[in-house]
């Protein structure tokens, strides 16, 4: 019998950078694969900020085509910002009400497996924060065995960081001191998924978000990473981070 995997994310875009390989890997060996994004990213960078949302969500399901989900549901909530400003936003809404929801879609999908974000919210942006509450109180209520929270060797991601910048490769958005305290160290980490094998859907994933590849002034991260060579993106990219918890 396959079994259901339920990625939860943020904005759009999320899926493409964190978890991406893993939803390609578990989809090719027959896994149903579901995507739920909680906001359509519309306080998002972008050339235009008109309609971005829509653009955002066709972007989504062009990247979970490529990545061979089942199944994209988007919450609708407003995208807070990296300041969490706006009051109808996903990080301004009750964690129960939103775990409700989800909860609701892991007990219709029979969800064996869902995930999630670590607890400083990757970066510490407010809707990935939120994020972390909803998901572990999502698979509580309703009883999904295994919570994985994706997240970043803390430790590597610094030492990647610090040997770009020696080389003058960093994009210019990116500072090793941002990420001090982001993420969970190395010694935290439960599972690195080894996803070369599926760097070019991932690749695919992360080139359909086209908006936030090239909105937005200086040199983006996104951007920077497409243009790495074939090779040099496998090595960069071909490994996912998770911390398991078993409910
Ligand atoms: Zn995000």
């Amino acid at each position: 019998m396959s079994s259901t995997r339920v990625f939860l994310h943020a904005h759009p875009d999320d899926e493409a950078l964190l978890t991406a390989g893993t939803m390609a890997r578990m989809a090719a060996q027959g896994q149903r694969v579901v995507l739920v994004v909680a906001t359509d990213g519309e306080a998002g960078l972008a050339d235009s900020s008109a309609d971005l949302g829509l653009r955002r969500r066709a972007e989504t399901l062009a990247s979970a085509r490529a990545l061979g989900c089942a199944r994209v549901e988007f919450l609708g909530y407003g995208d807070s910002g990296i300041d969490g400003g706006a009051p109808d936003s996903f990080c301004a809404t009750p964690v129960d009400q939103a775990a409700e929801r989800i909860a609701a879609l892991l007990v219709e999908e029979r969800a064996d497996l869902v995930t999630s974000y670590d607890p400083a919210g990757g970066y510490g942006h407010p809707d990935h924060i939120q994020l972390h509450h909803v998901g572990a109180l999502a698979a509580r209520m309703a009883r999904t065995p295994v919570l994985l929270e994706a997240t970043v060797d803390r430790d590597l991601l610094l030492r990647a960081i610090r040997a770009a910048q020696r080389l003058r490769l960093a994009p210019t958005d990116v500072r090793a001191e941002r990420f001090l305290d982001s993420y969970v160290p190395g010694s935290a980490i439960t599972h690195r998924v080894n996803v070369r094998r599926y760097a070019a859907q991932k690749r695919a994933s992360m080139a359909a978000h086209a908006s936030q590849a090239s909105g937005g002034a200086g040199v983006r991260t996104l951007a920077a990473l497409l243009r790495l060579p074939a090779p040099v993106f496998r090595l960069v990219l071909g490994t996912e981070w998770y911390v398991r918890h078993d409910l």
